[in-house]
């Protein structure tokens, strides 16, 4: 689904664009600063992704200026939910980047 906001044909926000990556709000933000950084090249997850050391380091470039961009400077989380149990939704890798006020804790704690 993200290749469809790629292509221009589902609208998206967006944040900051490289030829290699795409950087857009997501449609439910869960903290103030809630962006998805994505590879234009469709990889399903980080595993696949990181078979492409050159869109793994662009990804990773465009977190980072994407928190410079959002003024993220108390400082934020980069996220790559995998799998079932990652709770991953849309399989086209993306790396969420959160911030903009205190996050809490990492994981809740295991039951
Ligand atoms: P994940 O659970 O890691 O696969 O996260 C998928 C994320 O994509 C969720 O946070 C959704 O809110 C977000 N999302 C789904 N559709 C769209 C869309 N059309 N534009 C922006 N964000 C979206």
């Amino acid at each position: 689904m993200f290749c469809r906001i790629v292509a221009g044909e589902i609208p998206a926000t967006v944040v900051h664009r490289t030829a290699t990556t795409l950087a857009f709000r997501d449609i439910d933000p869960k903290a103030p600063s809630h962006v998805l950084v994505i590879p234009v090249a469709h990889h399903a997850n980080v595993i696949e992704l990181a078979t492409d050391p050159a869109a793994a380091a662009d990804v990773l470039a465009t977190a980072a200026k994407v928190a410079e961009l959002e003024d993220l400077t108390d400082g934020f989380r980069v996220i790559f939910n995998t799998g079932a149990h990652g709770g991953q939704e849309v399989s086209h890798v993306h790396a969420h980047v959160v911030g903009g006020a205190p996050l809490g804790p990492m994981l809740s704690a295991q039951r």
